[in-house]
Parts: structure tokens; C-alpha cells; sequence
């Protein structure tokens, strides 16, 4: 057995004959099952990654093909010849399930990325960057993959106009950064793909090899057809990497910055809420509380049993309930028996309002819009010390959960995503 000498050519040799025999007869033959687990990616189309191995090696001088029984290192022995050759080989799973929001949301949480100065800097934004572009295209249904020349205009550009931390022209370091994390697919190249690291030379691999590249396909499904995974992917990108800079002229050049509702506070949107004086489309305020309450839930989630702690590494998405909450308000204390709200604003033009949880959290209630209200602070004073607060306190659980039906009727049912997310 001569594993090691199988190259290329006999490994393309297999691929020809299993496209022109098909699948189901190309097992038989070889006597190979079908892959559970990897699956060589060639030209776009997928080959049982074990029994290309096996009847490639058939195709050596003086040798025969392999069984399946006659590898050493068995399936991982295959893909690793494969990956080293410069194959790519996805695992099956990757292709047939649909990822979810959470996992995606996560692997963007872990996304090793450089950092300026080392690692002691900030994080660099190339992989943000290109994570963004690509979520918008996904949003308007363009094709997945693009073929090297258009990715490499379309990211250049938007790294020079938009890498806020110095990162240079350099397309190729995030696309490869991105494929080895498993997030991007390339396709149509030979050899072994370089690590990202080091320089000129990754541009100059790209632009020999002009691979055709793309969001990898879960994720791009995911981004295309769920209005809330893209929410919460776009909140995980723009909260983990774009800390103390305004990443508003990025989003709404890649597609994902919606005019209509986040418009009042451009330079602090965590702040971002409606101005006393100033009407708001019913529409747009329904969508901008929805996607309130979506990141609000999913903060809700992520910190579930860590509350006793009482600390957060999180604001942004904490902030999110009570944004939610300001939104909904319009502006105006939502006591029913308001005795008067202060027609003062703050220095930002903002309304004097306070949100309060009806519930206490240590109680057992919520850090969720369905059950916080926000008051002026005449009627929070009395809510919170006055000697009518219980009586209150029932009238306001009843008033936060109207008014949150009354912006998200289907919350009576279980949520779904209404079409009205579609850009964050
Ligand atoms: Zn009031």
C-alpha cells in the first residue's frame, strides 16, 4: 500500500470516474459505504472523501485499489491525505443541517481574529468587515460565492474606507482567515491552502489560484431566510468588534443599517431612542421593538444562572430591554394614572424617563420588555417608595404586557419572526 504517493492527478483521476459512473455505482464498485462523515468538495460538487482515496489509489503505477478495510488510518487518514493534497473536505454535516442562530452567533463570539499590537490592541476588523458584507449580501439574496477578482474589489474598498483600526487593503488575509475557521468556502483552486499569516505572499496565492469564494453555505442559508439569526449575528460582530467606534457608515454601505428607525442617535446607538418631539413611523417603531426584544431574549439567555453574579460584560445587549422598553413608550411615562410628566428633556433633548422592572429580577421576574415599564420619575418615586406600590405594581405588570402586545401581537402565540426583521 502506497498511500502517501497518491497526488493530484490520481485523486481527480477517482473524481472523473465516480461523475461518470455515478455515485451508487462507484461505491459498489470500490465496495466502499457511503460517507457519514466528510465529504471531498470538488468544483462544487461533493465525492465520498474514503472511497475517492481508495480507488485513487488504484490509479498508481503497479497498484490496485484500496477496500475499505485495508486503510490504516481509516477515515481521518483519508481526509488528511485529501486536505493535504489541497482538497477541500467539508464534514457532511456541515452541508445537510441547517445551522442555528445560537451556534452561528457563537463561532462569531470565538472568532480568532489579530490584534492590533499584538494581542494587547484592539481587535483588527478585516474578518468583521468581510463577515458584514457578506451577511448583506446574503439579506438581498446574491449569489454565495463570488469569483475572486469582484470579492477582492468589494473588499478592498470597504477596508480602505472603513478599517477603523488600520487594516490595509489586504482581501486575501480575511477571506483565508475565514476559510480555515470553517466560515468561508473557496473553491476552484489547486494546492494546499496557506494559513493566514504572513503577508504579500497569501495575495499573491489568491491571485494565482483566483479561488471562487464565499460565506460558507449554513451560514449563508441561515443569513438569507432568518430575519432574527441575522440580528443577533450582525449585534454579535458589531458589539465584539467595534467597541468605541462608529460602525454605522459600514453597515449601511453592506446593506444592514435600516434609516427608518435608528436615526435618532447615530454616534451612541446603544442610547438610541425616540425623541419626545419627534413621530415615529408606527411601523418602524413595531420593527425597532421587535429587534429590541429579540437581542433582549437573547441576552436573557446567555446570562440565565449568571445573574446571581450581578455583574455584566454585556451592556449593549442589556441595554437592549430597556431600549426596547423607551421605544415603546414614545416617549411618555406609561403610568395610566400619570399625575404629571416633567415636559423637561435632558441635555441630549432626551425624555426624563426611567425604566423600571415590575418584577424585581431577584424575585423571579424578567429583565424582559414584557414586564418593565418606563416612568417618569414622579410615578417611579411612587412605585418604588410610595405606600400604594403594590397596588401599582399590579396595574403596571398589566400595562407592560399590553403595551408589549400591543407592538408584538403574535407574542400571544409563540413567537415567530415576523417578516418585519429583515434588516437589523
Ligand atoms: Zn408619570
Amino acid at each position: 500500500m502506497a498511500l502517501n504517493e497518491i497526488g493530484r492527478s490520481q485523486v481527480l483521476g477517482a473524481v472523473a470516474e465516480f461523475d461518470r459512473v455515478g455515485r451508487e455505482e462507484f461505491l459498489r464498485r470500490y465496495g466502499f459505504q457511503a460517507a457519514r462523515t466528510y465529504l471531498l468538495a470538488v468544483k462544487g460538487r461533493y465525492y465520498d472523501s474514503k472511497a475517492i482515496v481508495g480507488a485513487a489509489h488504484g490509479l498508481l503505477p503497479g497498484r490496485q485499489a484500496l477496500a475499505a478495510s485495508e486503510f490504516s488510518g481509516g477515515q481521518s487518514h483519508a481526509v488528511k491525505l485529501l486536505s493535504g493534497l489541497g482538497f477541500q473536505v467539508v464534514y457532511t454535516s456541515e452541508l445537510s443541517r441547517s445551522i442555528g442562530a445560537d451556534e452561528l452567533v457563537q463561532r462569531v463570539e470565538k472568532l480568532r481574529v489579530a490584534h492590533a499590537q499584538g494581542q494587547k490592541g484592539a481587535p483588527l476588523l478585516y474578518q468583521p468587515i468581510t463577515l458584514l458584507w457578506a451577511v448583506g449580501r446574503a439579506l438581498r439574496g446574491e449569489s454565495r460565492t463570488l469569483p475572486w477578482a469582484e470579492t477582492d474589489d468589494a473588499l478592498r474598498g470597504l477596508l480602505s474606507r472603513h478599517g477603523l483600526r488600520g487594516e490595509g487593503p489586504r482581501p486575501y488575509y480575511p477571506v483565508l482567515a475565514l476559510y480555515h475557521s470553517g466560515l468561508w468556502t473557496l473553491e476552484g483552486h489547486t494546492g494546499v491552502v496557506p494559513a493566514a499569516s504572513g503577508g504579500s505572499e497569501l495575495g499573491r496565492w489568491c491571485a494565482r489560484q483566483q479561488p471562487v469564494s464565499g460565506l460558507a453555505g449554513p451560514a449563508y442559508e441561515l443569513m438569507r431566510r432568518d430575519g432574527r439569526a441575522r440580528l443577533l449575528v450582525v449585534d454579535a460582530l458589531v458589539s465584539r468588534f467595534f467597541d468605541g467606534l462608529d460602525e454605522i457608515p459600514l453597515l449601511k454601505e453592506v446593506g444592514l443599517y435600516d434609516d427608518t428607525v435608528a436615526d435618532d442617535a447615530p454616534d451612541a446607538p446603544a442610547d438610541a431612542l425616540p425623541r419626545a418631539s419627534r413621530a415615529v413611523d408606527p411601523l418602524a417603531l413595531a420593527a425597532e421593538y421587535e429587534r429590541q426584544c429579540i437581542l433582549a431574549e437573547h441576552r436573557e439567555k446567555s446570562v440565565r444562572g449568571l445573574r446571581r453574579e450581578g455583574t455584566s460584560r454585556d451592556p449593549i445587549r442589556i441595554a437592549a430591554a430597556r431600549r426596547a422598553v423607551l421605544w415603546r413608550s414614545g416617549g411618555r411615562c406609561e403610568n395610566p394614572g400619570c399625575g404629571g410628566q416633567p415636559d423637561d428633556v435632558t441635555d441630549r433633548g432626551l425624555p426624563l424617563l426611567e425604566v423600571d422592572h415590575v418584577e424585581e429580577i431577584a424575585g423571579g421576574g424578567r429583565d424582559h420588555p414584557s414586564q418593565m415599564i418606563a416612568l417618569c420619575p414622579n410615578c417611579h418615586a411612587v412605585k418604588t417608595r410610595g405606600s400604594r406600590r403594590e397596588e401599582l405594581r399590579k396595574v403596571f405588570r398589566e400595562v407592560a404586557r399590553k403595551e408589549h402586545l400591543r407592538l408584538l401581537p403574535e407574542e400571544g402565540r409563540a413567537r415567530q419572526p415576523s417578516s418585519r426583521v429583515v434588516i437589523p
